[in-house]
Order: C-alpha cells, then structure tokens, then sequence
C-alpha cells in the first residue's frame, strides 16, 4: 500500500526513543490507531530496526498490517558500537537528536511540497527537536511520555520544588525529607522517592535540567498521552489536566490492546497476531518450566532492559533468593552485571538454583506474569513492567534502578499497596523476607490489593472505562486533526 498521503486517510508518524521499554508501549499505540483504520508510520534507528527484524518477528507479522510502515535513520554510530543500553538516555537521546532531524524533514514532506503525516506521535523525550519539525513543515505533534503520570508531575513541578526551597537534596541525611509542595501528592514522597535525576550523585550520568526542560516542552505540542489509567494516578492526572488540556491516558496499552483485539475478533472481524517487540532473543524453555510449578509458587524476577548489576548486589539477591526457599524465574539480560564474572558462584548458590530456580537471558515477561505459577514480582519498577505487574495481578518486590522507577517504586508500595519496596539497599536477609511476606505472610493481603487494582485495570480498558474512552476521543481528535492542523499550533 502506498505511504503517501490521501486526502481521505489519516496517516500518523510515530518517532519512539531507542529503548526497549519505550518501543514496546510505542508499538502498543501503534497498532492500537492501525485497528482504528489510522495508517502509521514507524521511525526506528537502523539498529533498533535490526534487532526488531531479528528477534522479533517483524516481516512475517507486517503482513497481516498493510497500513502499518517502518522507516529508519542511522543514530550515526558505527554497526557495530555496543550502544551501552544503561548509557541510552544520554547517549543515544544525544545522537538521535544530533541525527534525525534531516531524515524527518525528508519523509514528512512529499515529492509533490506536501506534508505526508497528519500528526507526528514523538516520544516526549524529543519534545523540542520532534517540536521544530512540526512548526517547520506545519504538522501537529502529539508527544507521549512513556513514563507513570506520577514521574511526569514530578518532573513538571521541579521548578516549584527549587522555588520553595524544597530542593536540592541536601545529601544522604536529607533523604527521608518529606517533600510537601507538589499538587496531588502532598505528603506522600520522599526525597529518596523523587526520580533518580533529582540526586546529585545517581547512577546515570543524566542531569535534571534537560530532563525538566523537554518534560516542559510538552506544552508546545497539540495533545499529551502517557500509558496510565485514571484509577491508578487520578489525583495526579488532574493536576496534569490542569496544563495540559488536550489529555489522554490510554493505559495500560497492552491490557488495552488485548481488550480491543478481543472486541474484533468477537463481531467476527479478525485482528491479526500481535507482534512482540523484543530487542533479545526470547527464551520460550521458561513456559514449559512454569508449567511443571504449583500455582502461585513462583517469585518472577527481572529488572528489565537498562539496569546493571554489580557482583556485590548480584550475590546478595541471589542468596536472598536462594535462601528464601521459595521458587524462582530469574531474567539475567545478556551485558546486564557491570563486572566481569569473577570466581565461581558458591555451591549453595547452585545447588539451591538447581533445586528451585531458573535463570534466562530474556523471557516473555508478559506472558510469564499471566502464568498461574507467578506469585511475586521482584522489578525494578520500569513504568512497563510494574503496569504490567498491575495487569497481572501480581504483588511487587521493588528494588528501582533509575529515572521513574525510585517514584513508581513508592507508589506500588506506599499509594496502591500493592507490594513492597527494597530502595537504596540490597540486601540478601531483606531480600529472603520480602519474597516470604509477599508469597506467604502477607500473600492474602496482597491478593486482595493486587486483584482489586488489576480489575480496575481491565475496567478502564473496556468500552466504556475511562482508557477506553480517551482512546476513542484521541481517534477522533487525530481524524480531525488534518482538518484544523495550521490553527492547533501554539506559536
Ligand atoms: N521484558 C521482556 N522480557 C524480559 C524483561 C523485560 O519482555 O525478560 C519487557 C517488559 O515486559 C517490559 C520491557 O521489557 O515491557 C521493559 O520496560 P520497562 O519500562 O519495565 O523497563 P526498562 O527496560 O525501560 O528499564
């Protein structure tokens, strides 16, 4: 089918940042509008584009989806450079900013002058590059931040925080501080709960400002979505609605993909196969593990696509793990320990693994949490992963990394309840008593918290649920946005 524009059709850009969690959320919009007769292109780096062609299972999918296109540019770094994933915000966010912006302007703009997309869907990481092109070439932008609403307001209000003395963080003995002055979650965090890049000595090397300054640059764009629900961070979506009047929250977008394709397929229109997204090879071996376990009696364990580990926090989750008795499905990323392996692991290690445990090097973690034998989520909190742990149903362990995670870590613990937080430690005895409260002590306290939440979760992305209505609204939104595109601009 041709990409260029029809009078007749609504065609979206959609410009992801290189990462893994924030393709996977992006590609669950993506196919979400194309369900909606929305034709969408995809702007990936050549790299991500051939890891997607590799693992997963890109061509054979596109068939089924003859609106749906990808295009590439290079992030102007060698085939083979290892592109450090825990170094992606500021390295890769650098290169693609220093390297896209001459292939936007090519593939946004026909041969006949016109504009080819009726709206460009930026991952609001690129607020002001993705911004530029738009007023440039005349073609409204939407950016979605695939980050908790939670994070985002945290981030938006930073300058507050700095006015009323509030911030900075005045060292490690500042950091039980209660912070008071942010709209909707008065009382409830912590400076130690604040996102990574408000500490002066966090483990990316990522300052706060440009974070607040693109955050800040969503006012610039037509309409903002994040992949949240209103039960989930109401209070803070309405701060949010407050700035942002053209507002969407669609999540959780693969609870919400699911729901629509369900919807298809029962009036009998098929919906074809989704595609996975996955950026490593995915072990299939660990179903048929699970399988073989009891229900509930597995503690799933994966801390996502960025986080490195040391040897020192290795040992101490393992043995917590280990020592806890309990079972476990433990995701061990290719590249994920930041040292080289040392010495052997010792023999209780081992043998406790072979016993009860199972290591892989990628899982299909979605699918994992769906599983009966999962009853606990040891996550860093990656927005994806704990929507996802919400979906499932499934009560946390947090031990957060960076960015979002420090704030959505307080949030499952302290907000929902939905589980428990290890922040700023690692520590095997707290490890082993976690696993215990979340999978024996506590478990029916859990499951009552766990399940209320993920029935809220498949409220909101049913026909009339508050997701699922805000998706219908920004369809129509996009529809027309063809219509009255020069006049949404806020110059
Ligand atoms: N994921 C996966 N298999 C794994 C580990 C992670 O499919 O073995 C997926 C997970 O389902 C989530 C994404 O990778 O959708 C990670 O995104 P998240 O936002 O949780 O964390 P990030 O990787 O950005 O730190």
């Amino acid at each position: 089918m041709s990409e260029d524009h029809h009078e007749s059709e609504t065609h979206v850009l959609m410009f992801p940042c290189p990462a893994q969690g924030h393709i996977n959320c992006m590609l669950q919009l993506a196919e979400l509008l194309v369900l909606s007769d929305i034709h969408v292109t995809v702007l990936n780096t050549e790299h991500i584009h051939q890891r997607l062609l590799r693992f997963a299972e890109i061509p054979s999918r596109l068939a089924a989806y003859p609106t749906l296109h990808f295009k590439t540019f290079s992030d102007g770094l060698p085939s083979d450079d290892p592109r450090r994933q825990e170094d992606y915000v500021g390295e890769q966010i650098k290169q693609v900013n220093l390297m896209a912006m001459p292939r936007l302007r090519e593939i946004c703009v026909e041969a006949s002058g016109k504009p080819r997309f009726s709206c460009i869907i930026a991952d609001g990481i690129f607020g002001r590059l993705t911004n530029e092109v738009g007023q440039e070439l005349g073609i409204p932008v939407v950016y979605f931040r695939t980050i908790s609403a939670c994070s985002f307001w945290a981030y938006f209000c930073a300058p507050r925080l700095f006015e009323s003395n509030e911030l900075p963080i005045r060292g490690e003995q500042d950091m039980d501080r209660m912070i008071t002055s942010i709209p909707g979650m008065e009382n409830l965090v912590r400076c130690r709960d604040l996102p990574s890049f408000f500490r002066a000595n966090h483990k990316s090397h990522i300052p706060l400002e440009p974070v607040v300054f693109e955050t800040h640059q969503s006012l610039r764009a037509q309409a903002l979505i994040l992949n949240t629900f209103e039960d989930l961070e109401g209070p803070v979506l309405s701060q949010i609605r407050h700035h942002f009047p053209r507002f969407y929250a669609l999540g959780p977008l693969h609870a919400h993909l699911n729901s629509r394709k369900a919807t298809k397929t029962m009036s009998s229109e098929t919906s074809p196969p989704s595609f996975e997204s996955s950026l490593w090879e995915v072990d299939r071996s660990c179903m048929t593990w699970l399988d073989a376990q009891q229900p509930k009696s597995v503690v799933y364990v994966s801390f996502g696509s960025i986080t490195k580990i040391s040897r020192d926090e290795l040992m101490e989750i393992w043995h917590g793990l280990v020592n806890s008795k309990k079972r476990f499905l433990w995701v061990i990323r290719p590249g994920m320990l930041s040292e080289k392996e040392g010495q052997d692991p010792p023999m209780d290690l081992v043998e406790g693994t072979k016993e009860r445990g199972r290591m892989v090097g990628w899982a299909p973690q979605k699918e994992v949490l769906a599983h009966v034998a999962i009853g606990g989520f040891m996550t860093h909190c990656g927005w994806n992963s704990t929507l996802e742990g919400v979906a499932a149903g499934v009560p946390m362990m947090c031990w957060p990394y960076f960015a979002d995670q420090q704030i959505n870590s307080r949030y499952v613990s302290e907000v929902w309840k939905i589980g428990l937080e290890m922040k700023d430690v690692c520590d095997r005895k707290l490890v082993e008593e976690m696993v215990n409260d979340l999978m024996v002590e506590r478990r029916q306290e859990f499951e009552k918290s766990t399940q209320a939440m993920a029935t809220l979760a498949k409220t909101s992305v049913r026909e009339g649920g508050s997701s699922y209505s805000d998706f219908d609204r920004f369809v129509q939104f996009l529809k027309s946005a063809r219509e009255i595109d020069g006049s949404l601009f806020m110059k």
